[in-house]
């Protein structure tokens, strides 16, 4: 694509591009809404991913081509506001005027935009465009990139421009992620590890529903503000806890009563499942795949039963990679409702698995599944010529 992009740019503006920019989509292996009860996340940034050539202009002008929308805008560096006709151009231009706020002055820039990250299925689109945005006028302008400053750029153009209240987890993998390797994420205080996963041994397949995650945002604050209620009941008991984080499972588990049903059910699921995103960088540095795999199983079962974020296709398609020899794992991944399902797959596994899933699940739903067989991409970076 690096090759067509690049006559694609020559098409629409004349002459070569200054860059061609990628920068991946991502799915979480475990730890599923961890990340703003300060806790762990264990992404993984793969091989589908947002491209940009780009080229300075002399004057303030930005003209942007989106291949996958095939449209063009055209607005001034300094007057960067949302646009209804546009939206897909609200990702550079939040990132822009993070840019801009931070103190940096911008040129005018041509681009041709192209993706192949499924739009809306929770592979985090928006933060793969985000960082190839950010990484393009870095080039562009001759601005430093600080892979973790840029991730966190990142997430306050989508926060604050966009609007839409994302944790750091997406911007960070696309920014950081490692070929081969999963990404330990503390979201506290945005340390980090790399851990090698063997693809030789294992695949990861991501299943896409098709449902649209409905519901989402509504449900989503009311999960978080579950969270904080639990938090706050907790403090009696357990003095100086600031987050589900701070709250081991013994500590859980002796002072659950304190809180009504719901909130205890939503707890669980917080304190446990940071635990078992530990417990999967262990088994996983130990090489321990179907523990690993164990510990999907168990998410998925909190998210269904505890913290209730499930759905009847998702719970199909788990039950159906359970059925499926060479599955090792399985969970719905991202924040719930609908998208996708992650699988952690013998590679000698995938083929059978792939066939027997889409056939099965179309026979129960009527609905075409799309699987996508990953493999574990570097964050973001310029592609030669
Ligand atoms: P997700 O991040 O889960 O894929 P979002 O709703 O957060 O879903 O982001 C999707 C949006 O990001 C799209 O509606 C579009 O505006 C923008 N986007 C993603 N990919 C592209 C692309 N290839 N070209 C232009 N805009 C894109
Ligand atoms: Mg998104």
């Amino acid at each position: 694509m690096s090759r067509s992009l690049k006559s694609l740019f020559s098409k629409k503006f004349g002459g070569e591009p200054d860059c061609i920019v990628r920068a991946p989509g991502r799915v979480n292996l475990i730890g599923e809404h961890t990340d703003y009860n300060d806790g762990f996340v264990f992404p993984i940034a793969i091989d589908r991913d947002i491209r940009i050539a780009a080229r300075r202009r002399r004057d303030e002008e930005v003209h942007l081509h989106s291949v996958n929308f095939e449209t063009d805008t055209v607005f001034p560096v300094d007057a960067l506001e949302k646009d209804p006709q546009h939206p897909w151009a609200d990702y550079p231009k939040g990132v822009m005027a993070e840019l801009t706020k931070a103190g940096h002055t911008l040129s005018g820039w041509d681009a041709v935009i192209y993706g192949n990250v499924p739009l809306g299925a929770g592979l985090s689109s928006s933060a793969a465009f985000e960082v190839a945005s950010a990484y393009t006028l870095s080039l562009i302008n001759e601005i430093p990139f600080d892979s973790v400053q840029m991730a966190l750029l990142c997430q306050r153009a989508e926060n604050r421009f966009v609007g839409v209240q994302c944790g750091i987890m997406d911007q960070f993998i696309s920014a950081l992620g490692k070929k081969d390797h999963a990404l330990l994420i503390d979201c506290r205080n945005l340390s980090y590890r790399y851990v090698p996963l063997d693809s030789g041994q294992v695949s990861v397949v991501v299943c896409n529903s098709g449902v649209q995650r409905g519901l989402v945002d509504s449900e989503y604050n009311t999960r978080r503000r579950q969270c904080e209620e639990g938090v706050q009941l907790l403090s009696e008991a357990i003095p100086g806890i600031k987050a589900l984080r701070d709250v081991s499972l013994e500590d859980f588990e002796t002072h659950q009563r304190l809180l009504p049903e719901i909130v205890r059910k939503r707890c669980r699921h917080v304190v446990a499942e940071n635990q078992r995103v530990l417990d999967a960088v262990h088994a996983l540095e130990n090489g321990d795949v179907e523990k690993m795999g164990r510990l999907m199983d168990a998410s998925h079962a909190s998210l269904r039963d505890d913290f209730e974020v499930s759905r009847d296709e998702l719970d199909l398609l788990v039950d159906l990679a359970h059925a499926s020899e060479g599955v090792l794992g399985a969970r719905l991944t991202g924040a719930g409702f609908g998208g996708c399902t992650v699988n952690l797959v013998q590679c000698d596994a995938v083929e059978a698995f792939v066939r027997q899933i889409t056939e099965a699940y179309r026979k129960k739903t009527g609905l075409s599944l799309e699987t996508y067989v990953c493999a574990i991409a570097p964050g973001v970076g310029e592609l030669e010529g």
